[in-house]
């Protein structure tokens, strides 16, 4: 949206007057202030640098005035733009002020310092280096008349043509950037790689088109307002969202109380012995099926939110509906979590046993057997070598306390302490159950 408003506003430039035209050349910049001091101030590293590098781009863009200087620097630029947005995916946030951090903007400053440098020293030449087709493809690939025919324009939009000398080097490094940002993407679904290959896709289509300079400062302040909604977005879902869990946290849940009304149930729900659980196969492994029975309580029925309370406790609010109602789709969901395996994979030397305490002969409702494990374990195995790899099933129980609104129970404070008093009577019926 943002930037097809970029691209509306770019068409009206021809109407602009003088004293417009000059506001649209320093917003930009303006706008990398705002995001600058946002992003210090929640610590957002990532997007800073990000910021820094774009301010930088768009200086130099338009610093060198001699077309054959401007020619070298901006192939330089097309290959530090793609390299520096490889660095910063793979880099962990690690603060803007720390010495990491410093080292970064010194990395990212030195890199326009040096091409800067270069363009006055005798080394001129060296440079023609960026030039050389290291593989034997035409990189070239798209004339106006195709790119026209792929966006289903008439004609490109005043001022633009397509550049003919972006390099093999940093289509390439181009190229190399957006497939890290996908799978990126695609393996921990990132929602700010998005960001990135919509800044990625724009910077190229920038320096792909040889444009008027207006294009730019629109397309910049694009890039600028994308990274403040970054900013915003992130910091909302750090307070409002579980890292661990992608869901609600506790913060989100106080809100949504408020706003419930005169009829409304909320449940309690703890994973039965889950310390043990982290203490037989680790905090890791413990995090895994958090995760997993958290995606599981996520997609309750009858219309319940659910959120992480804290630890390994969930709340489930079911506005509009009576305790009566939607114990049937806790029931379901209590049984659903008991049922469903949690397969670890482990290795074991051949001929050895799984130790007696992860095994367990139960049909798993009741865990009143104090010697044995309170985990029922299932293996499945095969040889390999001298050894046996093994995928261990774990099963998992919660149990459940709801309680609702009612004469005894006014606020949603007494209606959520009431289903806690249910979750512990829950425990003491013997776990994996459902309470009133
Ligand atoms: P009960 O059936 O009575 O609920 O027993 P429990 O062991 O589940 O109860 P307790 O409250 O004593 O222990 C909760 C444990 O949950 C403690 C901690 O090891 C674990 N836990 C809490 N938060 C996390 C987390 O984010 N990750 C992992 N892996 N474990 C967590
Ligand atoms: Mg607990
Ligand atoms: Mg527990």
């Amino acid at each position: 949206m943002i930037f097809l408003l970029a691209i509306i506003l770019y068409q009206h430039t021809n109407d602009f007057t003088e004293k417009q035209l000059g506001i649209l050349e320093i917003t930009p910049y303006v706008i990398f202030i705002i995001g600058a001091i946002l992003s210090i101030h929640f610590n957002r590293s990532r997007i800073f640098f990000t910021i820094v590098l774009l301010s930088l781009t768009l200086f130099m863009n338009h610093y060198y005035t001699n077309k054959q200087d401007a020619k070298v620097i901006f192939s330089i630029l097309c290959i530090i733009i793609p390299l520096n947005f490889m660095i910063l995916t793979l880099y962990k946030e690690r603060g803007i002020f720390s010495i990491w951090g410093i080292i970064r903007i010194g990395f990212i400053i030195s890199q326009y310092a040096l091409a800067n440098w270069i363009i006055h020293s005798k080394y001129k030449d060296y440079i023609n280096i960026i030039y050389k087709n290291f593989l034997p493809v035409k990189h070239n690939f798209i004339t106006s008349k195709q790119w026209l025919l792929a966006t289903k324009l008439k004609h490109l939009p005043n001022g633009i043509t397509l550049s003919e000398s972006i390099t093999q080097v940093s289509v390439i490094a181009f190229i190399v950037t957006f497939l890290l940002l996908l799978i990126r993407l695609i393996k921990y679904k990132y929602t700010q790689e998005i960001v990135y290959i919509e800044l990625l896709l724009v910077l190229l289509f920038l320096l792909y088109t040889n444009g008027n300079p207006l294009i730019y400062y629109i397309c910049f302040i694009a890039c600028g307002i994308c990274l403040i909604i970054t900013v915003i977005r992130d910091t909302y879902f750090m307070a409002f969202y579980d890292e661990l869990t992608g869901l609600p946290s506790r913060r989100a849940l106080r809100q949504d109380m408020m706003k419930l009304g005169m009829k409304y149930s909320i449940a309690m729900l703890d994973i039965d012995f889950f310390k043990k659980f982290n203490d037989t196969y680790g905090h890791d492994t413990g995090d895994e099926v958090l995760k997993l029975v958290a995606s599981m309580i996520k997609n309750v029925s009858g219309g319940g939110k659910s959120y992480r309370y804290g630890g390994e406790e969930f709340t489930i609010l079911f506005p509009g509906k009576n305790k009566d109602d939607v114990i049937i789709y806790l029931d379901e969901l209590r049984e659903k979590i008991a049922k469903k395996g949690f397969a670890l994979p482990s290795k074991s030397s051949g001929n050895k046993k799984a130790k007696p305490s992860t095994t367990r002969k139960s049909n798993g409702n009741k865990r009143n057997n104090k010697n044995k494990s309170r985990y029922k374990t299932k293996s499945r195995g095969s040889k390999l070598r001298s050894n046996r790899v093994t995928t261990k099933i774990i099963y998992i129980t919660i149990s459940i306390g709801v309680s609702q609104k009612d004469e005894s129970y006014k606020t949603p404070d007494t209606v959520l302490k009431a289903a806690d008093t249910a979750l512990y009577r829950a425990k003491k019926k013997g776990r994996n159950c459902v309470s009133k």
